[in-house]
């Protein structure tokens, strides 16, 4: 599932790519992805118009359409975009295609159809309608905010910081990945954590997010001391001679390294 990272790049895919340019023309192959907004309408709203500045709250992406509100993506478990100009090249599970002047499309590319698009007046408006948390990577966010956000949420840490009306842009992959860098235990209780401890998590959520983003999201790029490529049971810890473990936290299966994560617990 695409998390804060991942949505950075495409945000900056946006940037390099589809800025600036009209619209010709709008296809909605997957009407079901509309919320409030008819396929007509949005095609109507469009068209003849250019996307001029893009923003990003948690896993929510914001184009500016000049004079027509914002287009607002969520990209659900497996959505990414693509901009291409043979039609040869258009995605399998395109749900919905954006042609500019220059002959190129962007694709919302979508196998299962768990994402969403909008069409809005106000993103600010949109995000607290949405409940969403703080995004880490605002400079708004400091440790203060931090600490009051996840000391909002009782139980265990890894669904604290997966709840994104506490914090937004943060799921199952980079909870796991935060928590392995501030070598904190998954099943910690949020009341457990004193300020020394909620300020290693501050830190390692600022760190690995935007060590994340530095390399594209691609995990195959990723510096070796991240445990995203050995997340799975019975992998090598990077950090220790020790193996991944699996673990189930409020539902969610995550991996964690018990020599490694010893704070709570
Ligand atoms: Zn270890």
């Amino acid at each position: 599932m695409p998390e804060l990272p991942d949505l950075e790049v495409f945000k900056e895919y946006l940037g390099a790519t589809s800025m600036k340019k009209k619209v010709t023309s709008v296809e909605v192959s997957s009407p079901e992805i509309l919320n409030g907004i008819s396929s007509r309408k949005l095609q109507s709203r469009l068209k003849g118009h250019r996307f001029i500045t893009t923003r990003r709250h948690g896993k929510y992406l914001f184009l500016e359409v000049e004079g027509a509100g914002w287009l607002v993506l969520h990209f659900g478990m497996d959505g990414r975009l693509t901009y291409f100009k043979d039609e040869q090249k258009e995605p399998v599970h395109t749900r919905l295609k954006i042609t500019f002047e220059n002959g190129y499309h962007l694709a919302l590319d979508m196998p299962r159809k768990l994402g969403g698009v909008w069409l809005v007046d106000d993103p600010d408006e949109f995000i607290a309608g949405k409940r969403l948390g703080p995004d880490p990577l605002a400079s708004s966010f400091d440790f203060n905010e931090f600490k009051e956000a996840i000391q909002d949420k009782k139980g265990a840490l890894k669904p604290a910081l997966m709840d994104q009306e506490i914090i937004s842009g943060i799921g199952n992959i980079y909870s796991d990945e935060i928590l392995f860098q501030a070598g904190i235990h998954p099943q910690t209780k949020t009341k457990d954590l004193d300020d020394e401890a909620l300020k290693v998590l501050y830190e390692s959520i600022q760190k690995s997010l935007k060590t994340a983003i530095k390399h594209q999201a691609d995990p195959g790029q990723f510096p070796n001391h991240f445990l995203i490529t050995k997340r799975q049971e019975g992998g090598k810890c990077p950090n220790c001679d020790g193996e991944v473990e699996k673990i189930k936290v409020s539902g969610r299966t995550g991996y964690y390294c018990p020599k490694c994560q010893g704070i709570g617990g």
